[in-house]
C-alpha cells in the first residue's frame, strides 16, 4: 500500500505518519527528517537544505525529488511506504507518478489532515523536537516524561528553528500556494481522503484506519 500524508506543516501528519506505518508495517518516510539527518551529519545536501528551511522555504524540487526517488527504490519498500511531507509541489507530484507509472503502479490514498491555519500557529509553538533522535513533542498535547528530555535517547529537546512563528507563518503561506494544489490534484485521481485533524489523533487514526480497511 502507498500513502501520501498530506496537511499543513503542524496538521499532525506525521505523527499519523507514523501510527500508520506501524500499524501496517510500512516504512515511514519524511523528506523532513532526511534533510534534518543530513544537516546534523553536515553534509553537502544538508548544508543547501538547510539554507531554505531555516527561512521556511521549500527546498528545490530536483534536489528533494532525487531523494526521495532513492529512498523508495529501497528494499523496505516494495510492499509500500507512507509519505510524509512528500509530495510539496504539483512538479514533485508529476515525477513520482511517473516514476510509480513506469512500474505499473500508483498511489493508493492520498490522506488529507485537515486543520485550520489558526489552529496550527497555536500548536506549532509548543512543539519540541529532539534534534539526536528526531522523535518531536508538544508540550500541551504530547508531553515528555521528564520536561525538556527526550523519551527515546534522553537528549535535550529544542523548538526546532522552522517551528519558530515567524518561520511558520512563512511555511503556512508556503503550503496554501504550493501545496494545497495537490489537494485537487490527488481528488482527480480519485484518491483522496480528508480527516479532520482537529480531534485527538487516536480519533483521527481511528477515521484514517477505517478508509485504509
Ligand atoms: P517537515 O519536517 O516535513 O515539516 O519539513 C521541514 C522542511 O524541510 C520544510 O519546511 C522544507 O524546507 C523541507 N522539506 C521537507 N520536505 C520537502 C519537500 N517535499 N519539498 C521541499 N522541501 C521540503
Amino acid at each position: 500500500m502507498k500513502i501520501i500524508m498530506l496537511g499543513a506543516p503542524g496538521a499532525g501528519k506525521g505523527t499519523q505518519a507514523q501510527m500508520i506505518a506501524e500499524q501496517y508495517g510500512l516504512p515511514h518516510i519524511s523528506t523532513g527528517d532526511i534533510f534534518r539527518a543530513n544537516i546534523k551529519n553536515g553534509t553537502d545536501l544538508g548544508k543547501e537544505a538547510k539554507t531554505y528551511m531555516d527561512q521556511g522555504k521549500l527546498v528545490p524540487d530536483e534536489l528533494t525529488v532525487r531523494i526521495l526517488l532513492d529512498r523508495v527504490a529501497q528494499d523496505d519498500c516494495k510492499n509500500g511506504y507512507v509519505l510524509d511531507g512528500f509530495p510539496r509541489t504539483i512538479p514533485q507530484a508529476e515525477v513520482l507518478d511517473a516514476e510509480l507509472t513506469k512500474l505499473g503502479d500508483q498511489i493508493d490514498f492520498a490522506i488529507n489532515v485537515d486543520v485550520p491555519d489558526e489552529n496550527i500557529i497555536k500548536r506549532m509553538s509548543g512543539r519540541r523536537a529532539c534534534l539526536k533522535c528526531g522523535a518531536t513533542y508538544h508540550i500541551v498535547h504530547v508531553p515528555p516524561k521528564q520536561e525538556g528530555v527526550c523519551d527515546k535517547c534522553g537528549s535535550e529537546l529544542v523548538l526546532r528553528d522552522d517551528d519558530k512563528p515567524e518561520t511558520v507563518k512563512n511555511r503556512l503561506s508556503v503550503y496554501h500556494e504550493q501545496t494545497q494544489p495537490l489537494i485537487d490534484y490527488y481528488t482527480k485521481k480519485n484518491v483522496l481522503k480528508t480527516v479532520d485533524g482537529t480531534v485527538p489523533k487516536e480519533d483521527v487514526f481511528k477515521a484514517i484506519i477505517s478508509i485504509l480497511g
